[in-house]
Protein backbone atom coordinates (compact mmCIF):
# COMPACT_ATOMS: atom_id res chain seq x y z
CA UNK A 1 0.00 0.00 0.00
CA UNK A 2 1.05 3.55 -0.77
CA UNK A 3 0.71 6.46 0.83
CA UNK A 4 0.97 9.53 -1.60
CA UNK A 5 0.75 13.04 0.35
CA UNK A 6 -0.88 14.89 -2.32
CA UNK A 7 -3.37 12.57 -3.09
CA UNK A 8 -4.37 10.53 -0.22
CA UNK A 9 -7.38 8.53 -0.26
CA UNK A 10 -10.18 9.00 1.84
CA UNK A 11 -9.73 5.93 3.44
CA UNK A 12 -6.19 6.79 4.38
CA UNK A 13 -6.68 9.68 5.27
CA UNK A 14 -9.56 8.80 7.52
CA UNK A 15 -7.40 6.02 8.79
CA UNK A 16 -4.46 8.67 9.82
CA UNK A 17 -7.04 11.13 11.63
CA UNK A 18 -8.21 7.97 13.41
CA UNK A 19 -4.89 7.47 14.32
CA UNK A 20 -3.93 10.66 15.62
CA UNK A 21 -6.82 10.77 17.67
CA UNK A 22 -6.31 7.87 19.58
CA UNK A 23 -2.21 8.16 20.29
CA UNK A 24 -3.67 11.52 21.49
CA UNK A 25 -6.59 9.83 24.00
CA UNK A 26 -4.06 7.72 24.79
CA UNK A 27 -1.21 10.56 25.48
CA UNK A 28 -3.75 12.73 27.44
CA UNK A 29 -5.02 10.68 29.75
CA UNK A 30 -1.61 9.29 30.63
CA UNK A 31 -0.08 12.49 31.12
CA UNK A 32 -3.26 13.74 33.73
CA UNK A 33 -2.96 10.38 35.60
CA UNK A 34 0.71 11.07 36.23
CA UNK A 35 -0.04 14.35 37.41
CA UNK A 36 -2.83 13.64 39.80
CA UNK A 37 -0.64 10.54 41.47
CA UNK A 38 2.69 12.21 41.77
CA UNK A 39 0.44 15.51 43.37
CA UNK A 40 2.54 17.69 40.61
CA UNK A 41 2.25 18.93 37.11
CA UNK A 42 4.77 17.24 34.03
CA UNK A 43 5.20 20.10 32.85
CA UNK A 44 8.03 18.81 30.78
CA UNK A 45 6.16 16.15 29.10
CA UNK A 46 3.17 18.49 28.09
CA UNK A 47 6.11 20.59 26.87
CA UNK A 48 7.49 18.36 24.79
CA UNK A 49 3.95 17.14 23.41
CA UNK A 50 2.98 20.16 22.13
CA UNK A 51 6.71 19.97 20.52
CA UNK A 52 6.08 17.48 18.87
CA UNK A 53 2.85 18.37 17.39
CA UNK A 54 4.19 21.52 15.91
CA UNK A 55 6.72 19.49 14.64
CA UNK A 56 4.70 17.29 12.75
CA UNK A 57 1.94 19.54 11.53
CA UNK A 58 4.71 21.74 9.93
CA UNK A 59 6.74 18.82 8.33
CA UNK A 60 3.31 17.38 7.08
CA UNK A 61 2.62 21.06 5.64
CA UNK A 62 6.04 21.73 4.33
CA UNK A 63 5.72 18.15 2.65
CA UNK A 64 2.54 18.80 1.17
CA UNK A 65 3.50 22.17 -0.12
CA UNK A 66 6.66 20.50 -1.83
CA UNK A 67 4.69 17.89 -3.42
CA UNK A 68 1.99 19.64 -4.55
CA UNK A 69 3.60 22.77 -5.68
CA UNK A 70 0.69 24.74 -5.37
CA UNK A 71 -1.73 22.57 -7.94
CA UNK A 72 -5.03 22.87 -7.00
CA UNK A 73 -7.15 20.23 -6.14
CA UNK A 74 -9.49 21.61 -2.86
CA UNK A 75 -10.75 18.58 -1.91
CA UNK A 76 -7.50 16.89 -0.46
CA UNK A 77 -6.04 20.49 1.10
CA UNK A 78 -9.17 20.60 2.87
CA UNK A 79 -8.37 17.53 4.42
CA UNK A 80 -4.94 18.15 5.01
CA UNK A 81 -5.53 21.22 6.63
CA UNK A 82 -8.20 19.17 8.50
CA UNK A 83 -5.06 17.26 10.16
CA UNK A 84 -2.91 20.05 10.37
CA UNK A 85 -5.74 21.90 12.24
CA UNK A 86 -6.12 18.69 14.72
CA UNK A 87 -2.18 18.76 15.34
CA UNK A 88 -2.05 22.63 15.85
CA UNK A 89 -5.34 22.52 18.03
CA UNK A 90 -3.49 19.20 20.35
CA UNK A 91 0.04 21.57 20.14
CA UNK A 92 -2.39 24.70 21.61
CA UNK A 93 -3.87 21.88 24.35
CA UNK A 94 -0.22 20.65 25.78
CA UNK A 95 0.91 24.47 25.75
CA UNK A 96 -1.94 25.64 27.83
CA UNK A 97 -1.95 22.41 30.12
CA UNK A 98 1.90 23.00 30.29
CA UNK A 99 1.47 26.54 31.79
CA UNK A 100 -0.17 27.59 34.37
CA UNK A 101 -2.41 30.00 32.79
CA UNK A 102 -5.83 28.74 32.65
CA UNK A 103 -7.39 29.32 29.22
CA UNK A 104 -5.21 32.24 28.27
CA UNK A 105 -4.39 30.77 25.26
CA UNK A 106 -6.46 27.88 24.36
CA UNK A 107 -9.80 29.70 24.06
CA UNK A 108 -9.61 32.19 21.33
CA UNK A 109 -6.85 29.98 19.57
CA UNK A 110 -9.57 26.94 19.73
CA UNK A 111 -12.01 29.20 17.98
CA UNK A 112 -10.03 30.28 15.43
CA UNK A 113 -9.26 26.66 14.60
CA UNK A 114 -13.49 26.12 14.90
CA UNK A 115 -13.93 28.37 12.19
CA UNK A 116 -10.71 27.44 10.20
CA UNK A 117 -12.15 24.23 9.83
CA UNK A 118 -15.93 25.56 8.77
CA UNK A 119 -14.20 27.71 6.22
CA UNK A 120 -12.42 25.09 4.23
CA UNK A 121 -13.72 21.67 5.44
CA UNK A 122 -17.10 20.04 5.22
CA UNK A 123 -19.76 19.10 7.77
CA UNK A 124 -18.10 15.80 8.82
CA UNK A 125 -14.41 17.74 9.31
CA UNK A 126 -16.31 20.43 11.00
CA UNK A 127 -18.67 17.89 13.34
CA UNK A 128 -14.88 16.05 14.01
CA UNK A 129 -13.11 18.91 14.99
CA UNK A 130 -16.06 20.87 17.05
CA UNK A 131 -16.43 17.82 19.27
CA UNK A 132 -12.23 17.61 19.41
CA UNK A 133 -12.21 21.13 20.70
CA UNK A 134 -14.77 20.67 23.68
CA UNK A 135 -12.98 17.18 24.60
CA UNK A 136 -9.87 19.45 24.85
CA UNK A 137 -11.69 22.38 26.74
CA UNK A 138 -13.24 20.08 29.34
CA UNK A 139 -9.91 18.04 30.21
CA UNK A 140 -8.04 21.52 30.85
CA UNK A 141 -11.08 22.61 32.80
CA UNK A 142 -10.86 19.37 34.69
CA UNK A 143 -6.82 19.56 34.69
CA UNK A 144 -7.64 23.07 36.32
CA UNK A 145 -9.59 21.46 39.18
CA UNK A 146 -13.05 22.31 38.14
CA UNK A 147 -15.34 19.09 39.18
CA UNK A 148 -18.98 18.43 39.17
CA UNK A 149 -21.61 21.14 38.05
CA UNK A 150 -19.05 23.40 37.41
CA UNK A 151 -17.91 21.20 35.31
CA UNK A 152 -21.05 20.38 33.46
CA UNK A 153 -21.83 23.94 32.82
CA UNK A 154 -18.32 24.83 31.34
CA UNK A 155 -19.07 21.79 29.09
CA UNK A 156 -22.30 23.59 28.04
CA UNK A 157 -21.36 26.56 27.63
CA UNK A 158 -18.20 25.35 25.46
CA UNK A 159 -20.41 22.91 23.29
CA UNK A 160 -22.91 25.75 22.92
CA UNK A 161 -20.05 28.41 21.78
CA UNK A 162 -18.45 25.68 19.42
CA UNK A 163 -21.74 25.10 17.85
CA UNK A 164 -22.90 28.74 17.56
CA UNK A 165 -19.66 29.26 15.63
CA UNK A 166 -19.78 26.77 13.42
CA UNK A 167 -22.97 27.55 12.22
CA UNK A 168 -21.95 31.33 11.53
CA UNK A 169 -19.37 30.24 9.59
CA UNK A 170 -20.53 27.43 7.71
CA UNK A 171 -23.20 29.21 6.04
CA UNK A 172 -22.02 32.71 5.99
CA UNK A 173 -18.41 32.05 4.78
CA UNK A 174 -18.89 28.85 3.42
CA UNK A 175 -21.33 30.52 0.84
CA UNK A 176 -19.16 33.30 0.40
CA UNK A 177 -16.90 30.94 -0.86
CA UNK A 178 -19.95 29.36 -3.51
CA UNK A 179 -19.72 25.97 -1.94
CA UNK A 180 -22.92 26.38 -0.97
CA UNK A 181 -24.64 28.29 -3.96
CA UNK A 182 -23.03 25.43 -6.17
CA UNK A 183 -24.93 22.68 -4.61
CA UNK A 184 -28.20 24.61 -4.79
CA UNK A 185 -27.89 25.24 -8.02
CA UNK A 186 -27.11 21.36 -8.84
CA UNK A 187 -30.10 21.00 -6.66
CA UNK A 188 -32.54 23.02 -8.49
CA UNK A 189 -30.83 21.72 -11.72
CA UNK A 190 -31.68 18.16 -10.97
CA UNK A 191 -35.55 18.84 -9.76
CA UNK A 192 -36.05 20.55 -12.72
CA UNK A 193 -34.96 18.13 -14.78
CA UNK A 194 -37.34 15.37 -13.13
CA UNK A 195 -40.05 18.46 -13.15
CA UNK A 196 -39.77 18.90 -17.00
CA UNK A 197 -40.97 15.18 -17.24
CA UNK A 198 -39.75 13.13 -20.23
CA UNK A 199 -43.05 11.02 -21.09
CA UNK A 200 -44.62 13.68 -23.50
CA UNK A 201 -40.97 14.00 -24.95
CA UNK A 202 -40.31 10.52 -25.28
CA UNK A 203 -44.02 10.08 -27.10
CA UNK A 204 -43.24 12.48 -29.75
CA UNK A 205 -40.82 11.75 -32.52
CA UNK A 206 -38.15 14.04 -31.88
CA UNK A 207 -37.84 12.76 -28.16
CA UNK A 208 -34.17 13.59 -27.69
CA UNK A 209 -34.16 16.79 -29.08
CA UNK A 210 -36.89 17.73 -27.02
CA UNK A 211 -34.93 16.51 -23.99
CA UNK A 212 -32.14 18.66 -24.44
CA UNK A 213 -33.37 21.95 -26.00
CA UNK A 214 -35.82 22.22 -22.74
CA UNK A 215 -33.10 21.47 -20.32
CA UNK A 216 -29.75 23.26 -22.31
CA UNK A 217 -30.21 26.60 -20.49
CA UNK A 218 -30.01 24.84 -17.31
CA UNK A 219 -26.46 23.64 -17.63
CA UNK A 220 -25.38 26.84 -17.88
CA UNK A 221 -26.30 27.91 -14.53
CA UNK A 222 -23.92 25.12 -13.08
CA UNK A 223 -21.09 25.78 -15.59
CA UNK A 224 -21.52 29.30 -17.13
CA UNK A 225 -20.90 29.18 -21.10
CA UNK A 226 -20.84 30.68 -24.32
CA UNK A 227 -22.57 27.79 -26.06
CA UNK A 228 -23.78 24.83 -25.71
CA UNK A 229 -24.37 22.04 -28.17
CA UNK A 230 -25.35 18.55 -28.24
CA UNK A 231 -24.27 16.16 -30.91
CA UNK A 232 -24.96 12.37 -31.86
CA UNK A 233 -22.21 10.64 -33.06
CA UNK A 234 -23.87 8.61 -36.24
CA UNK A 235 -22.40 4.79 -36.31
CA UNK A 236 -23.21 4.33 -40.00
CA UNK A 237 -22.05 7.44 -41.90
CA UNK A 238 -19.22 7.84 -38.44
CA UNK A 239 -19.93 11.58 -38.29
CA UNK A 240 -21.54 14.01 -35.59
CA UNK A 241 -25.10 15.49 -36.09
CA UNK A 242 -26.62 18.39 -33.99
CA UNK A 243 -29.28 17.47 -32.10
CA UNK A 244 -29.62 20.47 -29.73
CA UNK A 245 -28.14 23.85 -29.04
CA UNK A 246 -27.93 26.70 -26.60
CA UNK A 247 -26.93 30.41 -26.78
CA UNK A 248 -28.80 33.78 -27.05
CA UNK A 249 -29.48 33.01 -30.64
CA UNK A 250 -29.31 30.19 -33.05
CA UNK A 251 -25.76 29.43 -33.27
CA UNK A 252 -23.48 27.58 -36.02
CA UNK A 253 -21.84 24.55 -33.95
CA UNK A 254 -20.20 23.02 -36.86
CA UNK A 255 -16.47 24.09 -35.30
CA UNK A 256 -17.50 22.37 -31.60
CA UNK A 257 -18.36 19.33 -33.37
CA UNK A 258 -14.81 19.04 -35.28
CA UNK A 259 -13.39 18.86 -31.38
CA UNK A 260 -10.95 15.52 -31.56
CA UNK A 261 -11.70 15.21 -28.21
CA UNK A 262 -15.62 14.11 -28.69
CA UNK A 263 -14.28 10.79 -30.18
CA UNK A 264 -12.07 10.45 -26.58
CA UNK A 265 -15.18 11.39 -23.96
CA UNK A 266 -16.89 8.90 -26.03
CA UNK A 267 -14.61 5.73 -25.88
CA UNK A 268 -13.56 6.32 -22.41
CA UNK A 269 -17.18 7.29 -21.16
CA UNK A 270 -15.24 9.84 -19.42
CA UNK A 271 -15.73 13.52 -19.11
CA UNK A 272 -13.04 16.28 -20.36
CA UNK A 273 -12.35 19.04 -19.00
CA UNK A 274 -10.29 22.23 -20.08
CA UNK A 275 -10.35 26.10 -19.66
CA UNK A 276 -12.61 26.49 -22.99
CA UNK A 277 -14.23 23.63 -23.53
CA UNK A 278 -16.10 20.98 -21.31
CA UNK A 279 -16.97 17.81 -23.13
CA UNK A 280 -19.64 15.36 -21.77
CA UNK A 281 -21.42 11.68 -22.84
CA UNK A 282 -24.59 12.17 -21.94
CA UNK A 283 -26.55 8.88 -22.99
CA UNK A 284 -27.52 7.32 -25.75
CA UNK A 285 -30.55 7.52 -28.50
CA UNK A 286 -31.41 5.26 -31.27
CA UNK A 287 -29.26 7.24 -33.64
CA UNK A 288 -26.35 6.37 -31.31
CA UNK A 289 -24.19 8.16 -28.74
CA UNK A 290 -25.00 11.36 -27.63
CA UNK A 291 -22.52 13.86 -26.49
CA UNK A 292 -22.36 17.27 -24.84
CA UNK A 293 -19.86 19.93 -25.31
CA UNK A 294 -19.70 23.24 -23.61
CA UNK A 295 -17.90 26.19 -24.52
CA UNK A 296 -17.38 27.83 -21.46
CA UNK A 297 -17.41 31.21 -20.93
CA UNK A 298 -14.14 32.99 -20.28
CA UNK A 299 -14.60 34.31 -17.17
CA UNK A 300 -14.96 30.91 -15.81
CA UNK A 301 -12.90 29.05 -17.31
CA UNK A 302 -11.18 27.36 -14.21
CA UNK A 303 -10.43 23.86 -14.02
CA UNK A 304 -10.82 23.17 -10.51
CA UNK A 305 -12.05 20.65 -8.12
CA UNK A 306 -15.87 22.37 -8.46
CA UNK A 307 -15.98 22.67 -12.22
CA UNK A 308 -14.96 18.72 -12.43
CA UNK A 309 -17.33 17.87 -9.94
CA UNK A 310 -19.83 20.24 -12.20
CA UNK A 311 -19.19 18.18 -15.02
CA UNK A 312 -19.12 14.64 -13.47
CA UNK A 313 -22.84 15.42 -12.12
CA UNK A 314 -23.73 17.11 -15.37
CA UNK A 315 -23.04 14.29 -17.23
CA UNK A 316 -25.02 11.79 -14.82
CA UNK A 317 -28.03 14.09 -14.57
CA UNK A 318 -28.47 13.70 -18.10
CA UNK A 319 -27.73 10.21 -18.61
CA UNK A 320 -30.67 9.86 -16.22
CA UNK A 321 -33.17 11.86 -18.27
CA UNK A 322 -31.83 9.95 -21.72
CA UNK A 323 -31.90 6.43 -19.85
CA UNK A 324 -35.49 7.25 -18.88
CA UNK A 325 -36.75 8.45 -21.83
CA UNK A 326 -35.67 5.36 -23.86
CA UNK A 327 -36.80 3.26 -21.36
CA UNK A 328 -40.04 4.92 -21.61
CA UNK A 329 -39.90 4.38 -25.49
CA UNK A 330 -38.21 0.76 -25.31
CA UNK A 331 -34.78 1.75 -26.09
CA UNK A 332 -32.29 -1.07 -24.34
CA UNK A 333 -30.05 1.93 -23.45
CA UNK A 334 -27.87 0.26 -21.41
CA UNK A 335 -26.75 -2.88 -23.27
CA UNK A 336 -24.10 -1.08 -24.29
CA UNK A 337 -22.79 0.33 -21.11
CA UNK A 338 -22.40 -0.64 -17.09
CA UNK A 339 -24.07 1.52 -15.25
CA UNK A 340 -21.96 1.61 -12.13
CA UNK A 341 -18.49 2.44 -13.68
CA UNK A 342 -19.63 3.42 -17.25
CA UNK A 343 -16.93 1.41 -18.72
CA UNK A 344 -18.29 -1.05 -21.51
CA UNK A 345 -19.86 -4.20 -20.42
CA UNK A 346 -19.61 -7.70 -21.86
CA UNK A 347 -22.04 -6.91 -25.03
CA UNK A 348 -19.60 -4.18 -26.44
CA UNK A 349 -16.71 -6.25 -25.00
CA UNK A 350 -17.70 -9.15 -27.22
CA UNK A 351 -18.10 -6.50 -30.23
CA UNK A 352 -14.91 -5.22 -30.29
CA UNK A 353 -12.75 -8.38 -29.39
CA UNK A 354 -14.36 -9.77 -32.99
CA UNK A 355 -13.41 -6.58 -34.28
CA UNK A 356 -10.02 -6.26 -32.98
CA UNK A 357 -9.12 -10.09 -34.29
CA UNK A 358 -10.10 -9.64 -37.70
CA UNK A 359 -8.25 -6.23 -37.76
CA UNK A 360 -4.80 -8.67 -35.87
CA UNK A 361 -5.70 -11.28 -38.92
CA UNK A 362 -5.31 -8.37 -41.69
CA UNK A 363 -2.32 -6.53 -40.02
CA UNK A 364 -0.69 -9.85 -38.35
CA UNK A 365 -0.34 -8.08 -35.39
CA UNK A 366 -0.98 -9.61 -32.05
CA UNK A 367 -3.81 -9.15 -29.83
CA UNK A 368 -3.97 -9.65 -26.09
CA UNK A 369 -6.55 -10.11 -23.54
CA UNK A 370 -6.62 -10.01 -20.04
CA UNK A 371 -9.24 -10.75 -17.35
CA UNK A 372 -8.83 -9.09 -14.11
CA UNK A 373 -10.12 -9.92 -10.85
CA UNK A 374 -10.01 -8.26 -6.81
CA UNK A 375 -8.89 -10.01 -4.59
CA UNK A 376 -10.93 -11.04 -1.32
CA UNK A 377 -13.72 -8.38 -2.48
CA UNK A 378 -16.15 -9.82 -0.79
CA UNK A 379 -14.28 -9.50 2.35
CA UNK A 380 -14.03 -5.76 1.65
CA UNK A 381 -17.29 -5.14 1.29
CA UNK A 382 -18.11 -7.29 4.64
CA UNK A 383 -15.69 -4.90 5.91
CA UNK A 384 -16.68 -1.46 4.44
CA UNK A 385 -20.01 -2.25 3.30
CA UNK A 386 -21.01 -2.40 -0.85
CA UNK A 387 -21.58 1.23 -0.85
CA UNK A 388 -17.86 1.63 -0.07
CA UNK A 389 -17.24 -1.77 -2.45
CA UNK A 390 -19.04 -0.03 -5.46
CA UNK A 391 -17.05 3.13 -5.12
CA UNK A 392 -13.62 1.08 -4.89
CA UNK A 393 -14.64 -0.43 -8.78
CA UNK A 394 -15.58 3.13 -9.96
CA UNK A 395 -12.78 4.12 -8.86
CA UNK A 396 -10.29 1.28 -10.19
CA UNK A 397 -12.47 1.97 -13.92
CA UNK A 398 -11.31 5.18 -13.72
CA UNK A 399 -7.37 4.59 -13.52
CA UNK A 400 -7.57 1.67 -15.90
CA UNK A 401 -9.16 4.38 -18.47
CA UNK A 402 -6.90 6.41 -17.78
CA UNK A 403 -3.63 4.46 -17.70
CA UNK A 404 -5.13 2.33 -20.97
CA UNK A 405 -3.88 3.59 -24.52
CA UNK A 406 -6.45 4.86 -27.10
CA UNK A 407 -6.78 1.75 -29.40
CA UNK A 408 -7.30 -0.68 -25.55
CA UNK A 409 -10.71 -1.38 -24.03
CA UNK A 410 -11.92 -1.84 -20.87
CA UNK A 411 -15.11 -3.72 -19.78
CA UNK A 412 -16.72 -4.75 -16.94
CA UNK A 413 -17.12 -8.56 -17.07
CA UNK A 414 -19.09 -8.79 -14.41
CA UNK A 415 -19.12 -8.55 -10.67
CA UNK A 416 -15.52 -7.27 -9.42
CA UNK A 417 -14.53 -8.50 -12.90
CA UNK A 418 -12.55 -6.62 -15.40
CA UNK A 419 -11.60 -7.68 -19.00
CA UNK A 420 -8.97 -5.67 -20.30
CA UNK A 421 -8.45 -5.93 -24.67
CA UNK A 422 -4.95 -4.96 -25.76
CA UNK A 423 -4.49 -4.60 -30.08
CA UNK A 424 -1.01 -4.30 -31.21
CA UNK A 425 0.17 -5.66 -27.88
CA UNK A 426 1.96 -9.03 -27.20
CA UNK A 427 2.00 -10.59 -23.55
CA UNK A 428 5.58 -8.51 -22.41
CA UNK A 429 3.27 -5.80 -23.13
CA UNK A 430 0.51 -6.64 -22.11
CA UNK A 431 2.44 -7.81 -19.14
CA UNK A 432 3.51 -4.44 -18.30
CA UNK A 433 0.41 -2.23 -18.60
CA UNK A 434 -1.48 -5.11 -16.10
CA UNK A 435 1.92 -4.67 -13.85
CA UNK A 436 1.30 -0.98 -14.01
CA UNK A 437 -2.48 -1.01 -12.94
CA UNK A 438 -1.59 -3.59 -10.20
CA UNK A 439 0.14 -0.84 -8.78
CA UNK A 440 -2.18 1.94 -8.83
CA UNK A 441 -1.49 3.51 -12.89
CA UNK A 442 1.04 5.59 -14.34
CA UNK A 443 1.60 7.92 -11.49
CA UNK A 444 1.41 5.27 -8.77
CA UNK A 445 -0.62 7.72 -6.90
CA UNK A 446 -4.36 5.08 -6.43
CA UNK A 447 -4.39 3.02 -3.24
CA UNK A 448 -7.61 1.02 -4.02
CA UNK A 449 -7.81 -0.36 -0.93
CA UNK A 450 -7.75 -3.83 -2.58
CA UNK A 451 -5.13 -5.92 -4.37
CA UNK A 452 -6.15 -7.30 -8.02
CA UNK A 453 -5.06 -10.25 -10.05
CA UNK A 454 -4.75 -10.71 -13.44
CA UNK A 455 -4.53 -12.87 -16.24
CA UNK A 456 -3.29 -12.48 -19.57
CA UNK A 457 -3.37 -14.42 -23.18
CA UNK A 458 -3.03 -13.81 -26.47
CA UNK A 459 -4.64 -14.86 -29.36
CA UNK A 460 -3.63 -17.79 -31.77
CA UNK A 461 -5.48 -16.36 -34.63
CA UNK A 462 -8.03 -19.06 -35.13
CA UNK A 463 -9.98 -19.48 -32.04
CA UNK A 464 -13.40 -17.63 -31.03
CA UNK A 465 -13.84 -14.97 -28.76
CA UNK A 466 -15.25 -17.74 -25.86
CA UNK A 467 -12.08 -19.94 -26.02
CA UNK A 468 -9.96 -16.84 -25.78
CA UNK A 469 -11.51 -15.51 -22.84
CA UNK A 470 -11.41 -18.71 -21.43
CA UNK A 471 -7.48 -19.23 -21.68
CA UNK A 472 -7.18 -15.09 -19.64
CA UNK A 473 -9.72 -16.76 -17.44
CA UNK A 474 -7.41 -19.84 -16.60
CA UNK A 475 -4.02 -17.83 -16.35
CA UNK A 476 -6.57 -16.27 -14.06
CA UNK A 477 -7.18 -18.53 -11.70
CA UNK A 478 -3.67 -19.76 -11.57
CA UNK A 479 -3.01 -15.82 -10.42
CA UNK A 480 -5.51 -16.40 -7.95
CA UNK A 481 -3.63 -20.27 -6.80
CA UNK A 482 -0.67 -18.86 -6.80
CA UNK A 483 -1.04 -15.99 -4.05
CA UNK A 484 -2.88 -13.30 -5.34
CA UNK A 485 -2.18 -9.99 -6.53
CA UNK A 486 -0.19 -11.00 -9.51
CA UNK A 487 -0.13 -11.26 -13.06
CA UNK A 488 0.13 -14.98 -14.74
CA UNK A 489 0.06 -14.73 -18.72
CA UNK A 490 -0.40 -17.77 -20.60
CA UNK A 491 0.97 -18.43 -24.38
CA UNK A 492 -1.66 -19.82 -27.08
CA UNK A 493 -0.10 -23.00 -28.72
CA UNK A 494 0.75 -21.58 -31.70
CA UNK A 495 3.05 -19.29 -30.20
CA UNK A 496 6.81 -20.19 -30.49
P1 LIG B 1 -10.87 -13.78 -4.61
O1 LIG B 1 -11.35 -13.19 -5.92
O2 LIG B 1 -9.58 -13.18 -4.18
O3 LIG B 1 -10.83 -15.26 -4.67
O4 LIG B 1 -11.90 -13.40 -3.47
P2 LIG B 1 -13.23 -12.60 -3.64
O5 LIG B 1 -13.80 -12.35 -2.30
O6 LIG B 1 -13.01 -11.39 -4.47
O7 LIG B 1 -14.10 -13.68 -4.39
P3 LIG B 1 -15.03 -13.52 -5.63
O8 LIG B 1 -14.28 -12.92 -6.77
O9 LIG B 1 -15.68 -14.84 -5.92
O10 LIG B 1 -16.10 -12.59 -4.98
C1 LIG B 1 -16.89 -11.70 -5.63
C2 LIG B 1 -17.39 -10.71 -4.57
O11 LIG B 1 -17.37 -9.40 -5.11
C3 LIG B 1 -18.79 -10.97 -4.18
C4 LIG B 1 -19.33 -9.62 -3.86
O12 LIG B 1 -19.21 -9.39 -2.47
C5 LIG B 1 -18.41 -8.66 -4.57
N1 LIG B 1 -19.08 -7.95 -5.65
C6 LIG B 1 -19.42 -8.41 -6.86
N2 LIG B 1 -20.05 -7.45 -7.58
C7 LIG B 1 -20.10 -6.34 -6.82
C8 LIG B 1 -20.63 -5.02 -7.00
O13 LIG B 1 -21.18 -4.64 -8.03
N3 LIG B 1 -20.47 -4.14 -5.98
C9 LIG B 1 -19.86 -4.51 -4.83
N4 LIG B 1 -19.73 -3.60 -3.86
N5 LIG B 1 -19.37 -5.73 -4.62
C10 LIG B 1 -19.48 -6.66 -5.59
MG1 LIG C 1 -14.78 -12.58 -8.85
MG1 LIG D 1 -12.45 -11.49 -6.44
Amino acid sequence: MKFDLAHPTQRQLRDGVICGLIAESIVIPTLVTVTLVDHRPVRWGYLAAAVACIFISVVYLALFVAITKGKSGSGTQANVWFIIVCLALSALGFIELASANTFGLYLPAMLVGVAFVCIVGDRRMQIVVGLYVIAWMTLISWTQGLRGADLTTAVVVYASTVAVITLICARTIGSLNGQVNFHQAFDNLDTTFDDLGFTEASASGDAVQNIFSRRLPLVTEVMPAERVAVFVRNRTLDRFATVATWNDQQCDVSDLAQLPVLEDVLRTNSVALDHRYCVLPVGYSVDGELVMVIERSASDGQVDQRSIEAAKLLSSAFFRVTSRANFVSGLPVESRTDPLTGLANRHRLFERIEIEMAHALRSETPLSVAMIDLDHFKEYNDRYGHVAGDGVLRSIAAVMVSNIRGQDLVARYGGEEFCLVMPDTDLAGGHYLLDTLRSGGRDASSDFGVTLSAGLTSWDGMEDTNAFIERADQALYRAKESGRNRVVSIQAFTES
